[in-house]
């Protein structure tokens, strides 16, 4: 079994997510990729981002025609921060042999470095970051290089440990273009899924 976790805030999730996935699903030959969209922020006083259940609600609606696609409540339902080493921790207990890969772009992979017990989440998973032909994989932190260089080398496939580099060109759209086109009523079609876009006006989101 081989696992693509993607995790993000999808507020709301659109086609640049989704052909990232399918291309980490091509290149890595995937089974399943999960989106796991972020919980409610714990500490928010205000509301400025999307309900979770809406934006799973958009997700599973993204989705639902392509098999090799799901989603996940995990980080939704958890107390508190989530730290995406405890939500493969979790996973881990249910997949105790599925070759893991946690899904990212570059931008996230300079910044790896600063997530809560990152070392540890090679203990349990792989990463996958989808790069561009740029110069940015030069400003990876010093305490990445080592994995940088074993994923430029394509190491051979393991359940755990190891980073790989995607030759990928991002779609160059946000979610925050999308919800500040909504805003100004012109129009997302570009940019999402038909099912995304009328769920968005039917629950009057981003207006
Ligand atoms: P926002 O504009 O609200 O910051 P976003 O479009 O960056 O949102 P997120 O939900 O924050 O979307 O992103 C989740 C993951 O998707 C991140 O790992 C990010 O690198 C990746 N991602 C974001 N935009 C794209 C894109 N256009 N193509 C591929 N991957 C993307």
């Amino acid at each position: 079994m081989k696992l693509g976790l993607f995790g993000g805030t999808f507020d709301p999730i659109h086609n640049g997510h989704l052909s990232m996935a399918a291309a980490f699903a091509d290149e890595l030959a995937l089974d399943q990729v999960v989106f796991i969209p972020a919980g409610d922020p714990y500490h928010k006083t205000t509301a400025t981002r999307t309900a979770a259940v809406k934006r799973l609600a958009m997700v599973e609606a993204a989705i639902a025609n392509d098999d090799r696609f799901a989603a996940s409540d995990i980080d939704m339902v958890r107390e508190g921060a989530t730290y995406t080493v405890d939500t493969l921790q979790i996973l881990r207990q249910y997949y105790p042999n599925a070759e893991m890969w946690w899904l990212m772009g570059m931008d996230s992979l300079l910044g790896l470095h600063t997530w809560h017990r990152y070392q540890d989440i090679f203990k349990l998973a792989n990463v996958a970051v989808a790069a561009r032909n740029d110069e940015k994989i030069q400003q990876v932190a010093p305490e990445m290089r080592a994995l940088v260089a074993q994923g430029l080398s394509q190491a051979t496939s393991a359940s755990r440990g190891q980073l790989r580099l995607l030759q990928w060109q991002p779609e160059d759209i946000s979610s925050t273009q999308i919800r500040n086109a909504v805003k100004a009523g012109t129009p997302i079609d570009a940019w999402v899924p038909k099912p995304v876009r009328d769920y968005i006006s039917t629950h009057g989101l981003y207006r």
